[in-house]
């Protein structure tokens, strides 16, 4: 492995590693700004969300001094606002679309205001909602990511019992094993899926996995209905020579060990080639590079013009000192004594346009080589296949087939979140979550 991360003092991590969107520092600053808000009648901001939370509406509470009130809005709609508010790429969904930028002003500080709401709701623990009397219906809830727990909070506010089964020991999902420790903390994603099951009806089983500890045969027979909500898979092998090598780590797993220990215990190297512009790519390169590495560059197939990530998420690898290699794919690691030291890349030129309306990347055939001892794989994640592939679900490519309903081809069993859409964003599994309860609901004639 790479050397072990002593370069930086205590200090240094715990600096690089702070809020990259910090609250407002006073009340009236969040005034301020909630007055900025001239309420369009078509509130473009709400059509964006994919939760559709009432934007104009919250934010006008706030102007009021209503915080509680509008804390009730956002949750009402979202139960991850709070969450969301530091996650959400906003730039390409709510403030993208605030009419300042039309007048090339800023837009209003949504996600901002949103957190100064929800950040009060949950250090108050106010009590917002009230959980109908118990049904005496069951449901099994697989995944307590936001798919899940927001699955989980829908059905327990109807009076529905459920069970969340959850492998790992900590709930929230990628919330609190994958996005930059720079957006949420793992004491804050504690603290938010403690407020989720304060509403009562909702018992999260933890180190329980489906297809290991529980089948989906037993659970069909002791519940009423099923959501599956487990997420996408395991990150996608590069297939070329030499990733086995010591020093080849995929940003998932590099990012996971990073959630869930001490940073100075995170072994980066000092030269670090990263594959991909994805999120999860610009997400390894800025944390390898607050870790302390050196040099981090970033590899990618295409051009900037056709880079995944936002403008914004790139502008924040720039900022950290990230360098770019665009019309690039990796050809071979090669190394010393099973040690990373090369990657070996190939020259790329835009083609015809792929299935995706992308210019497809074509391969010149002209090599190139730059010296690195980490490289880290975040070309992308592949579903659960073997689990999904397994069972009668109906999938594609591993990804959970379902009906506008949020129903599988197994009747009584729903799914929602990644598993379905292949990866997407925390405030889209939020909205699949409240799909599925919506489909289950209807489904046990309960609305
Ligand atoms: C590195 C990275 C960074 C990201 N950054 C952002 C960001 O900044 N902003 C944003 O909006 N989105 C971000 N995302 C995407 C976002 O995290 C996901 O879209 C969202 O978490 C999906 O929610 P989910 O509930 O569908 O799945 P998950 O969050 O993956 O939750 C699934 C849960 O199911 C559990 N599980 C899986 N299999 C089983 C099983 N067999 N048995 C029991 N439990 C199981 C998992 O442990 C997990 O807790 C990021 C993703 C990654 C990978
Ligand atoms: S949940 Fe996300 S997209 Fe929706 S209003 Fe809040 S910050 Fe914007």
């Amino acid at each position: 492995m790479p050397i072990q991360n002593n370069r930086l003092s205590h200090e240094e991590l715990v600096h690089n590693f702070s809020d990259i969107h910090p609250p407002f520092e006073h009340e009236e600053g969040a005034i301020i700004e909630a007055n900025r808000c001239i309420n369009c009648y078509d509130a473009p901001c709400t059509k964006s969300c994919p939760t559709s939370i009432d934007v104009p509406m919250f934010i006008k509470q706030i102007a009021s001094g209503n915080v509680k009130g509008s804390a009730k809005t956002i949750l009402s709609s979202n139960i991850m606002g709070a969450g969301c508010s530091k996650v959400c790429p906003v730039e390409k969904l709510c403030e993208g679309s605030c009419v300042y930028n039309l007048l090339e002003e800023e837009p209003i500080s949504i996600a901002k205001l949103q957190r100064y709401s929800t950040e009060k709701a949950i250090a108050n623990n106010w009590k917002l909602f009230e959980r109908k009397a118990s049904n005496g219906k069951k449901v099994a809830v697989i995944g307590a990511g936001p798919a899940g727990l927001s699955c989980a909070h829908t059905l327990s506010l109807q009076g529905i019992d459920v069970t969340v089964y959850e492998k790992e020991e900590k709930g929230g999902g990628l919330m609190t094993y994958g996005v930059a420790a720079y957006k949420v903390t793992p004491t804050f994603c504690k603290e938010e899926v403690d407020y989720i099951t304060s509403v009562g009806g909702i018992d999260i089983k933890y180190k329980q996995e489906l297809g290991k500890d529980i089948t989906l045969a037993d659970l069909q027979k002791q519940y009423d209905a099923v959501f599956l909500g487990i997420g996408v898979g395991i990150a996608r092998e590069l297939e070329i020579p030499g990733e086995e090598m010591d020093g080849v780590v995929d940003a998932i797993s590099f990012i996971y060990n990073l959630r869930t220990n001490d940073y100075s215990k995170i072994a980066v190297g000092d030269k670090v080639a990263v594959i991909g512009m994805g999120m999860t790519a610009i997400d390894a390169a800025t944390q390898s590079k607050r870790l302390g590495a050196k040099e981090v560059t970033m590899i990618y197939r295409r051009t900037e013009n056709e880079k995944p990530c936002t403008d914004v998420e790139l502008d924040i690898a720039k900022l950290d000192g990230c360098s770019f290699i665009w019309l690039a794919a990796p050809k071979e690691v090669k190394g010393e004594n099973g040690k990373v030291k090369q990657l070996v890349c190939s020259k790329m030129k835009l083609g015809e346009p792929d299935a995706s309306g992308r210019r497809a990347p074509v391969d010149t055939g002209e090599l190139f080589t730059i010296d690195v001892d980490m490289v880290i794989k975040a070309a992308g994640q592949i579903p659960f296949e073997d689990l999904v592939s397994k069972s009668s679900l109906q999938n594609k490519g591993g990804k959970i087939a379902i009906a506008a309903s949020g129903e599988t081809n197994i009747k009584g069993v729903f799914a929602g979140g990644d598993a379905v859409n292949g990866g997407k964003e925390v405030v889209d599994a939020v909205q699949a979550g409240k799909n599925g309860a919506k489909g289950i609901l209807t489904y046990l004639g309960i609305k």
